[in-house]
Protein backbone atom coordinates (compact mmCIF):
# COMPACT_ATOMS: atom_id res chain seq x y z
CA UNK A 1 0.00 0.00 0.00
CA UNK A 2 1.13 3.48 -0.49
CA UNK A 3 -0.04 6.74 1.69
CA UNK A 4 0.34 10.20 0.82
CA UNK A 5 -0.71 14.03 1.41
CA UNK A 6 -0.39 16.88 0.33
CA UNK A 7 3.75 16.20 0.24
CA UNK A 8 3.56 13.51 -1.99
CA UNK A 9 3.85 10.09 -0.99
CA UNK A 10 5.68 9.25 2.40
CA UNK A 11 5.36 5.50 2.61
CA UNK A 12 5.39 2.40 0.58
CA UNK A 13 5.59 -1.36 1.24
CA UNK A 14 7.77 -3.80 0.57
CA UNK A 15 5.48 -5.07 -1.54
CA UNK A 16 4.67 -1.69 -3.40
CA UNK A 17 8.62 -0.91 -4.05
CA UNK A 18 9.47 -4.16 -5.11
CA UNK A 19 6.87 -4.09 -7.94
CA UNK A 20 8.37 -0.62 -9.10
CA UNK A 21 11.57 -1.42 -8.79
CA UNK A 22 12.32 1.18 -6.24
CA UNK A 23 15.18 0.47 -3.42
CA UNK A 24 13.92 1.77 -0.26
CA UNK A 25 11.10 4.19 0.85
CA UNK A 26 13.10 7.18 0.07
CA UNK A 27 13.58 7.05 -3.72
CA UNK A 28 9.95 5.92 -3.75
CA UNK A 29 8.79 9.30 -1.85
CA UNK A 30 11.58 11.48 -4.53
CA UNK A 31 10.47 9.21 -7.76
CA UNK A 32 7.14 10.66 -7.70
CA UNK A 33 7.86 13.64 -7.54
CA UNK A 34 8.95 13.49 -10.30
CA UNK A 35 7.64 11.55 -13.87
CA UNK A 36 9.66 8.29 -12.76
CA UNK A 37 8.50 6.66 -16.01
CA UNK A 38 5.95 4.50 -14.38
CA UNK A 39 2.86 4.10 -16.55
CA UNK A 40 -0.86 3.46 -15.52
CA UNK A 41 -4.15 2.78 -16.80
CA UNK A 42 -7.30 2.81 -15.72
CA UNK A 43 -9.48 0.01 -17.19
CA UNK A 44 -12.30 2.15 -18.18
CA UNK A 45 -9.96 4.91 -19.89
CA UNK A 46 -9.60 3.41 -23.42
CA UNK A 47 -5.96 2.41 -23.02
CA UNK A 48 -4.67 5.90 -21.81
CA UNK A 49 -1.94 5.74 -20.66
CA UNK A 50 -0.41 8.39 -17.70
CA UNK A 51 2.26 8.62 -15.54
CA UNK A 52 1.91 7.05 -12.04
CA UNK A 53 2.81 10.66 -10.66
CA UNK A 54 -0.33 12.19 -12.47
CA UNK A 55 -2.54 9.38 -11.01
CA UNK A 56 -1.17 9.49 -7.38
CA UNK A 57 -1.96 13.50 -7.62
CA UNK A 58 -5.34 12.51 -9.53
CA UNK A 59 -6.59 9.92 -7.22
CA UNK A 60 -4.96 10.67 -3.72
CA UNK A 61 -7.80 13.10 -2.36
CA UNK A 62 -10.50 11.07 -3.50
CA UNK A 63 -11.61 8.57 -0.29
CA UNK A 64 -13.01 5.50 -1.82
CA UNK A 65 -12.04 5.74 -5.17
CA UNK A 66 -12.01 2.23 -6.40
CA UNK A 67 -10.80 0.91 -10.14
CA UNK A 68 -9.22 -1.32 -11.92
CA UNK A 69 -5.82 -0.70 -13.06
CA UNK A 70 -2.45 -1.53 -14.73
CA UNK A 71 0.69 -0.98 -13.74
CA UNK A 72 3.76 -1.02 -16.32
CA UNK A 73 7.22 -0.25 -15.23
CA UNK A 74 10.22 1.18 -17.47
CA UNK A 75 11.88 -1.31 -19.54
CA UNK A 76 9.52 -4.09 -19.23
CA UNK A 77 7.22 -5.29 -21.54
CA UNK A 78 4.01 -4.77 -21.91
CA UNK A 79 2.38 -7.94 -21.47
CA UNK A 80 3.94 -7.75 -18.16
CA UNK A 81 2.22 -5.44 -16.79
CA UNK A 82 0.25 -6.27 -13.82
CA UNK A 83 -3.51 -5.71 -12.62
CA UNK A 84 -4.68 -3.91 -9.68
CA UNK A 85 -7.88 -3.08 -7.82
CA UNK A 86 -6.65 0.30 -6.36
CA UNK A 87 -8.20 1.62 -3.86
CA UNK A 88 -7.91 5.16 -1.86
CA UNK A 89 -9.24 5.59 1.92
CA UNK A 90 -8.92 8.30 4.31
CA UNK A 91 -6.56 8.21 8.06
CA UNK A 92 -8.32 10.55 8.97
CA UNK A 93 -6.36 10.82 12.17
CA UNK A 94 -3.31 12.72 10.37
CA UNK A 95 -4.74 13.98 7.25
CA UNK A 96 -3.37 11.03 5.00
CA UNK A 97 -4.44 8.40 2.28
CA UNK A 98 -3.78 5.25 1.27
CA UNK A 99 -3.55 3.88 -1.85
CA UNK A 100 -3.94 0.02 -1.93
CA UNK A 101 -3.36 -1.80 -4.42
CA UNK A 102 -4.81 -5.82 -4.72
CA UNK A 103 -3.00 -7.99 -7.55
CA UNK A 104 -5.21 -9.22 -9.69
CA UNK A 105 -3.41 -10.55 -12.75
CA UNK A 106 -4.08 -13.99 -13.13
CA UNK A 107 -7.89 -13.65 -12.81
CA UNK A 108 -7.58 -10.23 -15.36
CA UNK A 109 -5.37 -13.00 -17.48
CA UNK A 110 -7.82 -15.40 -17.19
CA UNK A 111 -10.60 -12.92 -18.00
CA UNK A 112 -8.82 -11.98 -21.35
CA UNK A 113 -8.30 -15.71 -22.22
CA UNK A 114 -11.94 -16.49 -22.10
CA UNK A 115 -12.97 -12.88 -23.82
CA UNK A 116 -10.64 -13.98 -26.55
CA UNK A 117 -12.23 -17.15 -26.79
CA UNK A 118 -16.27 -15.81 -26.66
CA UNK A 119 -14.68 -13.53 -29.86
CA UNK A 120 -13.64 -16.63 -32.11
CA UNK A 121 -15.51 -19.32 -34.34
CA UNK A 122 -14.26 -22.70 -33.17
CA UNK A 123 -14.13 -24.11 -36.23
CA UNK A 124 -12.10 -21.71 -38.53
CA UNK A 125 -10.65 -19.48 -35.59
CA UNK A 126 -11.29 -16.45 -37.21
CA UNK A 127 -13.93 -13.76 -35.12
CA UNK A 128 -16.99 -14.85 -35.13
CA UNK A 129 -20.43 -12.71 -35.49
CA UNK A 130 -20.39 -11.23 -31.91
CA UNK A 131 -16.63 -10.06 -32.55
CA UNK A 132 -17.91 -8.51 -36.42
CA UNK A 133 -20.81 -7.37 -34.91
CA UNK A 134 -18.84 -4.98 -32.09
CA UNK A 135 -16.28 -4.25 -34.80
CA UNK A 136 -18.81 -2.97 -37.68
CA UNK A 137 -20.77 -0.85 -35.28
CA UNK A 138 -17.41 0.75 -33.76
CA UNK A 139 -16.53 1.31 -37.75
CA UNK A 140 -19.43 3.18 -38.49
CA UNK A 141 -19.62 5.60 -35.56
CA UNK A 142 -15.79 5.96 -36.46
CA UNK A 143 -17.05 6.98 -40.06
CA UNK A 144 -19.26 9.25 -39.35
CA UNK A 145 -17.20 10.97 -37.07
CA UNK A 146 -14.00 11.28 -38.89
CA UNK A 147 -14.94 10.04 -42.30
CA UNK A 148 -11.51 8.29 -43.48
CA UNK A 149 -14.25 5.66 -44.78
CA UNK A 150 -14.56 1.60 -44.75
CA UNK A 151 -15.59 -1.21 -46.79
CA UNK A 152 -17.22 -5.11 -46.30
CA UNK A 153 -16.37 -7.58 -48.14
CA UNK A 154 -18.86 -10.52 -48.02
CA UNK A 155 -18.00 -13.87 -49.65
CA UNK A 156 -19.85 -17.44 -50.07
CA UNK A 157 -18.46 -20.57 -51.08
CA UNK A 158 -19.95 -22.17 -54.33
CA UNK A 159 -21.77 -24.96 -54.84
CA UNK A 160 -20.65 -25.58 -51.19
CA UNK A 161 -23.38 -28.19 -50.71
CA UNK A 162 -21.96 -30.49 -53.14
CA UNK A 163 -19.06 -30.58 -51.22
CA UNK A 164 -20.71 -31.82 -48.41
CA UNK A 165 -22.64 -33.99 -50.38
CA UNK A 166 -20.01 -36.04 -52.44
CA UNK A 167 -16.86 -35.75 -49.78
CA UNK A 168 -19.04 -35.71 -45.99
CA UNK A 169 -19.66 -33.26 -43.75
CA UNK A 170 -15.98 -33.29 -42.19
CA UNK A 171 -14.26 -32.73 -45.39
CA UNK A 172 -16.70 -29.75 -45.96
CA UNK A 173 -15.38 -28.68 -41.95
CA UNK A 174 -11.41 -28.94 -43.24
CA UNK A 175 -12.08 -26.98 -46.31
CA UNK A 176 -13.87 -24.15 -43.94
CA UNK A 177 -10.76 -24.17 -42.17
CA UNK A 178 -8.39 -24.25 -44.78
CA UNK A 179 -10.17 -21.69 -46.45
CA UNK A 180 -10.34 -18.96 -43.09
CA UNK A 181 -6.69 -19.71 -43.16
CA UNK A 182 -5.73 -19.17 -46.36
CA UNK A 183 -7.69 -15.92 -46.41
CA UNK A 184 -6.37 -14.68 -42.97
CA UNK A 185 -3.00 -14.82 -44.63
CA UNK A 186 -4.03 -12.55 -47.29
CA UNK A 187 -5.37 -9.48 -45.37
CA UNK A 188 -3.86 -7.05 -43.50
CA UNK A 189 -3.59 -7.28 -39.95
CA UNK A 190 -6.05 -4.32 -39.45
CA UNK A 191 -8.70 -5.99 -41.29
CA UNK A 192 -11.22 -7.57 -39.72
CA UNK A 193 -12.63 -11.09 -40.59
CA UNK A 194 -15.37 -13.21 -39.44
CA UNK A 195 -17.58 -16.11 -40.01
CA UNK A 196 -20.87 -14.53 -40.95
CA UNK A 197 -22.75 -17.90 -41.20
CA UNK A 198 -22.13 -21.71 -42.32
CA UNK A 199 -19.90 -21.02 -45.35
CA UNK A 200 -20.53 -17.39 -45.79
CA UNK A 201 -17.16 -14.91 -44.41
CA UNK A 202 -16.90 -11.24 -44.30
CA UNK A 203 -14.27 -9.25 -43.93
CA UNK A 204 -14.16 -5.83 -42.71
CA UNK A 205 -11.17 -3.14 -44.28
CA UNK A 206 -10.99 0.12 -42.23
CA UNK A 207 -10.31 3.06 -44.37
CA UNK A 208 -10.40 1.46 -47.70
CA UNK A 209 -12.66 2.41 -50.25
CA UNK A 210 -14.92 0.25 -53.01
CA UNK A 211 -12.47 0.17 -55.43
CA UNK A 212 -9.28 -1.13 -52.60
CA UNK A 213 -12.14 -3.02 -51.55
CA UNK A 214 -12.91 -4.48 -54.85
CA UNK A 215 -9.30 -4.93 -55.80
CA UNK A 216 -8.54 -7.23 -52.72
CA UNK A 217 -11.75 -9.02 -53.25
CA UNK A 218 -10.37 -10.02 -56.91
CA UNK A 219 -7.33 -11.12 -55.45
CA UNK A 220 -8.89 -12.93 -53.26
CA UNK A 221 -11.03 -14.64 -55.50
CA UNK A 222 -7.88 -15.33 -57.94
CA UNK A 223 -6.10 -16.89 -54.37
CA UNK A 224 -8.91 -19.27 -53.70
CA UNK A 225 -9.62 -20.13 -57.54
CA UNK A 226 -5.55 -21.17 -57.17
CA UNK A 227 -5.53 -22.82 -54.31
CA UNK A 228 -5.64 -26.74 -54.28
CA UNK A 229 -7.86 -27.58 -50.99
CA UNK A 230 -5.88 -30.91 -49.43
CA UNK A 231 -9.59 -33.02 -49.35
CA UNK A 232 -11.46 -31.39 -52.07
CA UNK A 233 -9.59 -29.87 -54.52
CA UNK A 234 -10.31 -27.15 -56.40
CA UNK A 235 -12.99 -24.69 -55.24
CA UNK A 236 -14.23 -21.04 -56.07
CA UNK A 237 -15.94 -18.72 -54.28
CA UNK A 238 -18.21 -15.35 -55.06
CA UNK A 239 -18.04 -12.18 -53.61
CA UNK A 240 -19.94 -8.86 -52.79
CA UNK A 241 -18.39 -5.35 -51.76
CA UNK A 242 -20.43 -2.34 -50.55
CA UNK A 243 -18.47 0.88 -48.85
CA UNK A 244 -20.25 2.31 -45.91
CA UNK A 245 -21.59 5.71 -46.46
CA UNK A 246 -21.65 8.30 -43.58
CA UNK A 247 -25.87 7.88 -42.96
CA UNK A 248 -25.92 3.93 -43.34
CA UNK A 249 -26.79 1.98 -40.49
CA UNK A 250 -24.13 -1.22 -40.16
CA UNK A 251 -27.60 -3.28 -41.15
CA UNK A 252 -27.90 -1.44 -43.89
CA UNK A 253 -24.11 -1.90 -45.58
CA UNK A 254 -24.45 -5.57 -44.80
CA UNK A 255 -27.86 -5.57 -46.85
CA UNK A 256 -26.09 -4.09 -49.66
CA UNK A 257 -22.87 -6.21 -49.77
CA UNK A 258 -25.13 -9.29 -49.38
CA UNK A 259 -27.37 -7.81 -52.25
CA UNK A 260 -24.05 -7.76 -54.28
CA UNK A 261 -22.95 -11.62 -53.29
CA UNK A 262 -26.26 -12.73 -54.67
CA UNK A 263 -25.73 -10.69 -57.60
CA UNK A 264 -22.32 -12.34 -58.15
CA UNK A 265 -24.23 -15.91 -57.43
CA UNK A 266 -26.83 -15.01 -59.97
CA UNK A 267 -24.50 -13.63 -62.72
CA UNK A 268 -22.60 -16.97 -62.57
CA UNK A 269 -20.83 -17.54 -59.21
CA UNK A 270 -16.50 -17.05 -58.77
CA UNK A 271 -16.83 -13.49 -59.36
CA UNK A 272 -16.40 -10.15 -57.42
CA UNK A 273 -19.42 -7.33 -57.41
CA UNK A 274 -19.32 -4.14 -56.29
P1 LIG B 1 -24.06 -21.46 -53.78
O1 LIG B 1 -23.06 -21.54 -54.86
O2 LIG B 1 -25.34 -20.88 -54.24
O3 LIG B 1 -23.55 -20.74 -52.59
O4 LIG B 1 -24.36 -22.95 -53.36
P2 LIG B 1 -24.10 -23.63 -51.97
O5 LIG B 1 -24.40 -25.07 -52.09
O6 LIG B 1 -22.76 -23.30 -51.47
O7 LIG B 1 -25.10 -22.80 -51.06
P3 LIG B 1 -26.14 -23.11 -49.95
O8 LIG B 1 -26.28 -21.89 -49.13
O9 LIG B 1 -27.38 -23.67 -50.56
O10 LIG B 1 -25.49 -24.25 -49.07
C1 LIG B 1 -24.60 -23.97 -48.08
C2 LIG B 1 -24.16 -25.26 -47.50
O11 LIG B 1 -23.07 -25.06 -46.64
C3 LIG B 1 -25.20 -25.94 -46.67
C4 LIG B 1 -24.40 -26.78 -45.72
O12 LIG B 1 -24.35 -28.09 -46.20
C5 LIG B 1 -23.03 -26.19 -45.79
N1 LIG B 1 -22.51 -25.75 -44.49
C6 LIG B 1 -22.89 -24.69 -43.76
N2 LIG B 1 -22.20 -24.64 -42.60
C7 LIG B 1 -21.37 -25.70 -42.59
C8 LIG B 1 -20.42 -26.21 -41.66
O13 LIG B 1 -20.16 -25.67 -40.58
N3 LIG B 1 -19.75 -27.33 -42.00
C9 LIG B 1 -19.99 -27.97 -43.19
N4 LIG B 1 -19.31 -29.05 -43.47
N5 LIG B 1 -20.89 -27.52 -44.07
C10 LIG B 1 -21.57 -26.41 -43.79
MG1 LIG C 1 -22.38 -21.29 -50.98
MG1 LIG D 1 -24.40 -19.81 -48.36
Amino acid sequence: YMSGDSHGVTYMNATMLELLGFSGVEEARKATHVNCGIKIVENNSKDREISFKKWIEFVRHMDGYESLVSIMCPGKLKSDARSFIARVSRVKEDNSYIVSFVDVTVIERQKQFFHNLAMKDPLTEVYNRIKFTEEIQRETIRNRRYGTGFSVIMFDIDKFKHVNDTCGHQVGDSVLKELAALISENIRTTDIFARYGGEEFIIITPEVRLDGASQLAEKLRKIAEDHDFEHAGNLTCSFGVAEHEKQMSADELIRRADEALYRAKAEGRNRVIS
